[in-house]
């Protein structure tokens, strides 16, 4: 039964469609392996189970009654609790939500819930996703399925650490700035970011809303693929979604497979790679490169100078537009009202101290920052200044476009670090996301692809970029690297992590 787990979503959806197993069966399956493991790996905050298995039932009967079922219909899903399920509580890792029961869908669950992918759970992440590690979860950090004392990335290192360790075959994740593609580097799943508008932000709990962008993690590129084609699409209930088909994202995840990528030409970005990455980060990242070489495409050197301001600009323009997204949590609305310890309560006075004791301090951190960006007399030197910066780094890819198809660098400068290392050096923390920013700025899309395991034995992340709308080649390129070092490794790479402790503590 418990290995059913280790199969892939393509394969799972496969015994569906022959009658072989049930999603009964299956989801069970998952919410066994939860409850033996995620004691110890806690990438859950909620599990669903009644909610699962009546998914999971009505999944089986509409097969039964010879309904034209999706693809993935009747695959297990776990669901990072930045977005909105009706009825069911959504944190966003913070206690000023911790009894937020949202009245609505996000439009990606509605879709997971109509294309019938039982959702399993709600997925731990850094408070109102920023972070990297997770540790800013007002609920407790997740664990790095391949080694419990590391971090498993963030801001969604639940989703990252749920597939990773076969706790669910596939999970929705947002990335801002990384957060998909982050985890997934560090603990050895695939994770994409696509295009800027491609998914619908409806529902998902906002951040920095120029840069917010909802995707899809698995262990493998395939299983990307067929859930990127679940949630993408127009919806009219986001004015930033875009209007037009989703690109062929599952044909050309099996081009890929399939070793084409004759003739494809691969630019490798100076600027990420130098200074701050690890040898075994750099070593995997070139070997992965010759692979791509050896199956025919073309790789050169591409400079992208502007890059390298792009952590400095996300942190004034992600601060300032969470600063004014948050605003909204004001005691009335939503969520935890807390009376203040002294004095009258008035308006003010409660919001006061709810905002003190229901946000933490990475979040208040960032309120503070964007506050201050966005205020008279530094507006221009501070939130201007970025945004001029964020041009020079869509004009970097633009002029790289010309030469190349796409563009790849490592996804994360180093692999899993230790819990706590970071967590009093927010400067530190920050530079875990050089690589996978940039892209977010210039609202392209991008994938993380393991790529080996460094001289440490983590898992190194393999960053594929593509231009706008060309979502289709991150699986066509991130497709025939995985095959290429699958075959190389004589198995998939998360076959190697070492086993998880059975029956931990919660
Ligand atoms: N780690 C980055 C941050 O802290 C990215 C977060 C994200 O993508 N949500 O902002």
């Amino acid at each position: 039964m418990s290995d059913l787990t280790r199969l892939s979503a393509a394969a799972m959806a496969e015994l569906l469609a022959k009658g072989e197993s049930s999603s009964v069966e299956l989801t069970q399956a998952h919410l066994d392996r939860i409850e033996a493991v995620d004691g110890a790996v806690h990438a859950f905050l909620r599990t669903l189970p009644e909610v699962a298995l009546a998914e999971a039932r009505a999944a089986d009967q509409a097969r039964a009654a010879g309904e034209d079922l999706p693809a993935l219909a009747g695959v297990p899903i776990a669901v990072k609790d930045v977005l909105a399920t009706k009825g069911l509580a959504t944190t966003c890792g913070s206690r000023i939500l911790e009894n937020w029961i949202p009245a609505y869908d996000a439009t990606v669950v509605r879709k997971l819930r109509q294309a019938r992918l039982p959702i399993l759970g709600k997925t731990n992440m850094d408070e109102f996703a920023m972070g990297s590690s997770t540790e800013h979860s007002a609920y407790g950090p997740t664990h790095n399925p391949w080694d419990l004392e590391r971090i498993p990335g963030g801001s969604g290192g639940g989703s990252a650490a749920a597939v990773g360790a076969f706790e669910a075959p596939l999970a929705l994740g947002s990335d801002t700035g990384g957060s998909i593609r982050q985890p997934a580097a560090v603990t050895g799943t695939v994770g994409v970011k696509p295009t800027y508008g491609a998914v619908s932000r409806y529902g998902l709990v906002a951040m920095a809303s120029s840069l917010d962008q909802v995707g899809p993690v698995a262990r493998n590129v395939l299983d990307t693929a067929m859930l990127h084609a679940v949630i993408a699409g127009h919806d009219p209930k986001d004015m930033t979604s875009l209007n037009e088909p989703v690109p062929a994202v599952v044909e050309a995840a099996r081009l890929g497979l399939a070793g084409d990528v004759k003739g494809l030409r691969v630019g490798i970005v100076r600027e990420l790679g130098g200074e701050g990455f690890g040898q075994g980060v750099l070593g995997r990242f070139a070997e992965a490169l010759r692979l791509l070489e050896d199956l025919g495409a073309t790789t050169l050197e591409v400079s992208c100078p502007s890059f390298s301001s792009a952590l400095g600009a996300y942190y004034l323009i992600m601060p300032s537009e969470a600063s004014s997204n948050l605003a909204r949590f004001d005691s009335i609305r939503y969520g935890l009202r807390v009376r203040p310890e002294n004095g009258p309560a008035t308006a003010e006075s409660v919001m006061a101290a709810t905002r003190a004791a229901g946000f933490g301090p990475e979040v208040k951190r960032r309120i503070i920052l964007g506050t201050y960006a966005l205020s008279a007399g530094y507006y221009d030197a501070y939130y201007g200044s970025a945004q001029k910066v964020r041009t020079l780094i869509q004009r970097d890819f633009e002029n790289a476009w010309q030469d190349v198809d796409v563009l790849v660098s490592p996804t994360s400068p180093t692999t899993a670090f230790k819990l706590g290392e970071k967590l009093d050096d927010p400067l530190a923390m920050y530079l875990a996301d050089v690589a996978t920013i940039p892209v977010n700025l210039a609202g392209v899309p991008g994938i993380s692809v393991p790529c080996g395991l460094a001289e440490d034995g983590l898992p190194v992340g393999f960053q594929i970029v593509a231009p706008a709308r060309a979502d289709a080649f991150l699986y066509q390129v991130g497709g025939a690297l995985e095959a290429a070092l699958v075959e190389r490794w004589g198995g998939p790479l998360l076959e190697r992590a070492p086993a998880l402790p059975e029956g931990g503590r919660r």
